[in-house]
């Protein structure tokens, strides 16, 4: 397994200026995996800085050669994957099943759009009164600066690198202070595909904040690319509002899982399994919060309770575990204290509810019964192993209570009667929703959120557009 632990800037591996060095934990374990260059401000600035010297040679490249480098982006990460996933799961903890799962959902980006980069069209029209020529095209933004979060150290780079570059871009990036380790191979393994020094710069850092002001302040970057928390997206967006970044905003969720009483509950379970434990329950479209209709109710809730009790929980890099630990002691805090509150507001524990007392941050598959609507377990993301299921009789309150809530992310509808689960769906206030499904994401499909969640969205064909700008160019001939 390759370790790169120094930045990518220009191409070259280096230190930073001072000699400031990131620890990354093993979080199943609690040692260290390795110490990371960190970053200054003045390291920020020489990444935009390369980022803008090399952009203007990659977007004049003919889009064939573009395409043709991203598609050898996309057989160089499968062809690492097990390396890749190694990595992800020493840094992050996710179960090596999870982690293989990533990197081919990471490597897809790079294949689908080595495919959109030769398909971005603008149009010509004639206007409405016959006076001109409407013409338009999609030049690429310029230089993108991207943050993203632990939770998919490789995915949440490449759903963003890869769309960047197809449209002509350079982009610097700062992953996740737990996880700069994938960010930085990824980043090293692109080189090796052909992906032209400065075009792709990864600059970890200990200072966030310092690091934002260097790159908005940065004249070249025109756009900021954010994956994670509501609460920090806020931030960012009214940063970059002092030079009206364009943005692209990927942010929390809260996802309602609504379980009909014609459902199939075979697949509800499976469905619901999926949808709350994959990559540890540490995802942004992580089931948040279950309705069942009364009638199926309380098997439901055995059921989910039985299969989350099964689970083998343990490091990620033992065969057979499906749950691996949480990021850090904090998250082990932030979902203990939900439980709690949920239990002291009335729910009671089918399964698990506590911490794991071993080294690393553990924590029991949990479900949790009769949980009142007015927990803060209702309200915030969980982002643990922790099933809250509460009960409904009637269809339209069941949908007024998945919508009661700032988030708009994801939802998850479960019925046997397709044309109600259509109806269901419609009314569900989230930018996408699994329909008898627990897992959608696909770079195909566009992925983001409404309301608080999110603006924009990444993957599809769509995704390619965030990253470029319009222009019109008005003539007669
Ligand atoms: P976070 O918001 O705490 O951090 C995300 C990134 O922002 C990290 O790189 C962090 O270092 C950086 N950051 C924090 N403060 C900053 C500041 N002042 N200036 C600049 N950068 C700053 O989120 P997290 O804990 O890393 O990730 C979990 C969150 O991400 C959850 O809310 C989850 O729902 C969300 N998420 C959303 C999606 C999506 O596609 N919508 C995907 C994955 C995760």
């Amino acid at each position: 397994m390759t370790m790169q632990t120094q930045m990518l800037i220009d191409g070259r591996w280096r230190d930073g200026v001072d000699s400031e060095r990131i620890d990354v934990l093993d979080p199943a374990t609690e040692d260290l995996v390795a110490e990371v260059s960190a970053g200054t401000p003045a390291d920020a600035v020489a990444a935009c800085d390369a980022a803008a010297a090399a952009q203007p040679g990659w977007a004049a490249a003919p889009p064939r050669t573009r395409s043709e480098t991203l598609r050898a982006c996309y057989e160089i990460l499968v062809a690492h994957s097990g390396e890749l996933a190694e990595l992800i799961t020493r840094e992050h903890g996710k179960p090596t099943a999870d982690a293989l799962a990533e990197v081919a959902y990471s490597a897809e980006f790079f294949r689908w759009n080595a495919e959109e980069a030769v398909r971005i069209h603008g149009t010509v029209s004639t206007a409405p009164a016959g006076d001109k020529r409407v013409i338009t095209r999609h030049p690429p933004v310029g230089v993108v600066a991207m943050i993203t979060p632990w939770n998919f150290p490789a995915a949440m780079i490449t759903r963003k690198v890869a769309p960047a570059l197809a449209a002509g871009n350079a982009v610097v990036i700062k992953p996740a202070r737990d996880t700069p380790l994938t960010a930085l191979r990824v980043a090293g393994l692109l080189e090796e595909a052909g992906v032209p020094p400065g075009v792709v710069n990864v600059v970890p850092t200990r200072a966030s904040g310092d690091w934002l002001d260097a790159v908005v302040d940065h004249r070249a970057v025109r756009m900021l690319s954010f994956t994670g928390s509501t609460e920090v997206g806020k931030m960012l967006l009214r940063r970059c509002a002092d030079r009206v970044l364009k943005v692209g905003m990927e942010l929390g969720g809260n996802a309602p899982f609504i379980v009909f009483a014609d459902a199939d509950l075979d697949a509800a379970i499976e469905g619901a399994m999926v949808a709350k434990m994959r990559h540890s329950a540490e995802t942004c479209v992580s089931a948040n919060r279950f309705f069942v209709e009364s009638p199926v109710h309380d098997e439901f809730v055995e059921r989910l309770g039985a299969a989350m009790g099964a689970l083998k929980v343990g490091n990620g890099l033992e065969p057979g575990v499906e749950c691996g630990p949480m990021i850090n002691a904090s998250a082990i805090a932030s979902i203990d204290g939900l439980v709690q509150g949920a239990l002291q507001n009335g729910a009671r524990t089918v399964t698990g509810g506590g911490p794991l007392d071993r080294p690393g941050f553990f924590y029991e598959p949990t479900v949790l019964a009769g949980v009142d609507p007015s927990s803060p377990i209702t309200r915030e993301e969980i982002f643990g192993p922790v099933a809250p299921v509460a009960t409904f009789d009637d269809t339209d309150a069941v949908i007024a209570a998945a919508n009661d809530t700032e988030m708009g992310l994801m939802g998850y509808v479960y019925t046997t009667d397709l044309a109600k689960g259509l109806r269901v769906s419609e009314r569900i206030e989230a930018g996408m929703v699994g329909l008898n499904r627990g897992i959608l994401s696909d770079p195909a499909a566009p992925f983001g959120g409404m309301k608080q969640s999110g603006l924009g969205r990444e993957g599809a064909s769509e995704g390619i557009y965030e990253f470029c700008e319009t222009q019109y160019i008005a003539t007669n001939w």
